[in-house]
């Protein structure tokens, strides 16, 4: 029944353990369990997938922490603050269970064990189970163990206590030291084999969804993740991804196409296609079946042999054939995979959103080369240009890493001008994170914190003057937006008013009449969900659907618009 992978198989007493499941399954009528999701999108895909998984087990999903069994945390490991991140939501359940329940079970899945599976037991000896990012499908019966060796746990607990206690009160001498002196401190083996927490951990991660999974959304109805691939081939210097999620396995076309088609029919109106690089789907595929035709023949890998084979320029021109009114997203692109059919097909799929997101990490030769980043800076200013010029209207989101060692204020200043001159319609700014294990982490020149955090503030303070004007470029167009949700009039005091996002300008009006209006939250095209602004629209429309808005004011970030159409929810 139990499934353990990898150097930790060892670690518990087989036979107790599932003596003690099987009991739990007499006693048990059913389990109930939370889960806290921690991480990027694709993570959310996994923990997706995994209340999929337990519903379909009979495992209750709570939303109250105080009333599950156990708890499961789907952490991150991808750089220092999403480490502390994961570090601290377990230490806060851990707490949380202490004081509120303490039967119940803690689970830690994801990057975070994946990627620091030698040691586990020994940093958070509390929590009961570790999976690693291959162990999705598998939840159930973690859970159940995980369980199952909780109420071990505290049975071990109070038998301790209890021959703590008649030590004590026979003077240190009474019958459980002379029995463990006999047997040679059983209690501490016991410890050692029974208490152990579990660890189902796969070396090399070889999981990818499908479309049969079973799968419960936990993004608003109206838009959902769709994951096209896992792992990564890239060797970016500074990059854990490759180690922790492995290799890249692309979905085929048509279990993509199904999943797509099934969320369609479910009420989805945006589809956000995401892998670790999503230009580089299908690229794995090819590879394999060379090596499929190469064992048949017997001959030598001929190369890729690219035809036929997927790429994401076909499977945008599959989705965009599929019945419904909706947009599809990609995100998550690499400059070096990008090819003029994609282009191409993005400028000719009315449904593909005409956003794109290609992180460029910087323009500086040097530093793209101490990346690994496998291009170049003319490259990637030809191809922005390139995208520009076939795709009118497209928006363009980069993410930067400044402080990367051996980055010098030339460089830096290089890629000042860079963004001054790409105008980025939404940029993402990250300070480098010196991570072990990789090959940056080991690079000379690493720049202090403080320099780091400079270099970001002035990224940031220019880009902001790009994006107001960008956003006043909008004023007085008709836009489409998804409508995500009702907002308050406190809300949108507090979103147009905030230091964040700066003031909001409407011209010819008074803000207070604009408060005293109904608001409505939405996104346009060029805003992907969580990570770029917002659109409020002043008027009444049903949340998940898509309206026609005109253009009246904007924020630094943000827009402000009112109902073109007039329709009442
Ligand atoms: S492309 Fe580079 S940065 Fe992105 S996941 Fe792969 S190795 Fe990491």
């Amino acid at each position: 029944m139990r499934r353990l992978k990898g150097d930790h198989a060892d670690n518990l007493a087989p036979s107790s353990l599932s003596v003690a499941v099987s009991e739990l399954g007499k006693r048990e009528k059913h389990l109930r369990a939370a889960i806290i999701s921690l991480g990027c999108a694709k993570n959310l895909v996994d923990s997706e997938l995994m209340v999929g998984a337990l519903l379909c087990a009979g495992i209750e999903i709570t939303n109250d922490q105080a009333r599950a069994d156990a708890v499961i945390i789907n952490t991150c490991a991808f750089i220092k603050s999403a480490k502390t991140e994961s570090i601290d939501a377990v230490l806060e359940a851990v707490d949380f269970r202490d004081s509120r329940r303490r039967r119940q079970a803690l689970i830690v899945v994801g990057c975070f064990p994946q990627r620091y599976r030698e040691n586990l037991a020994a940093l958070l000896p509390e929590v009961e189970a570790f999976a690693g990012t291959d162990e999705v499908g598998k939840i159930a019966d973690l859970v159940r163990e995980a369980v199952a060796l909780r109420a071990m746990r505290l049975r071990e607990e109070s038998r301790l206590s209890r021959g703590a206690q008649r030590t004590r009160e026979s003077g240190g001498h009474g019958p459980d030291r002379a029995r463990r002196r006999q047997h040679r401190e059983p209690a501490t083996e016991m410890k050692r084999t029974v208490l152990t927490p579990l660890v189902m951990i796969n070396r090399w991660p070889e999981y990818i969804p499908c479309a049969d999974a079973p799968r419960f959304r936990l993004t608003p109805h109206h838009y959902a993740y769709l994951k096209i691939a896992e792992g990564c081939d890239h060797r970016c210097s500074f990059c854990v991804i490759p180690q922790v999620r492995g290799r890249q396995r692309s979905r085929t076309p048509e279990d993509i196409v199904a999943e797509a088609r099934a969320l369609i029919a479910d009420g989805v109106r945006e589809l956000n296609l995401i892998a670790q690089d999503t230009t580089a789907y299908g690229r794995d595929i090819v590879r394999r079946r060379a090596r499929e035709a190469a064992a048949a023949t017997g001959a030598a890998l001929a190369g890729l042999g690219a035809d036929g084979a997927p790429t994401l320029a076909m499977l945008l021109g599959e989705l965009q054939k599929l019945p419904g009114d909706f947009w599809i997203r990609v995100l998550y692109t690499h400059p070096a995979h990008w090819t003029d059919e994609l282009i191409k097909t993005i400028a000719n799929c009315p449904k593909v959103a005409r956003y794109v997101d290609i992180p460029i990490q910087h323009i500086n030769d040097l530093i793209l080369h101490r990346m690994r980043r496998d291009t170049r800076p003319e490259h990637i200013a030809g191809l922005l240009q390139k995208i520009r010029d076939a795709i009118p209207g497209v928006a363009i989101r980069t993410t930067v890493i400044v402080g990367f060692p051996g980055e010098t204020d030339q460089c830096f200043e290089e890629l000042l001008e860079f963004v001054k001159c790409a105008r980025f319609e939404r940029l993402g700014v990250f300070t480098y994170s010196h991570e072990e294990g990789t090959v940056a982490g080991r690079m000379a020149d690493q720049v202090p914190e403080k320099e780091k955090r400079r270099r970001m503030r002035l990224l940031l303070r220019e880009q902001r003057k790009i994006a107001r004007d960008i956003a006043a470029s909008f004023l007085g167009r008709r836009i489409r937006v998804l409508i995500e949700g009702n907002g308050s009039n406190d809300m949108f005091r507090h979103a147009a008013f905030s230091s964040e996002h700066g003031s909001i300008r409407i011209p010819g009006a008074i803000s207070s009449e604009i408060q005293q209006h109904d608001w409505l939250v939405g996104r346009s095209e060029i805003d992907a969900p969580d990570i770029d602004g917002r659109v409020y629209v002043r008027g009444k429309w049903p949340v998940g659907e898509f309206a026609n808005v005109r253009v009246i004011g904007h924020t630094d970030y943000d827009l402000v618009a009112e109902l073109e159409t007039a329709r009442q929810s």
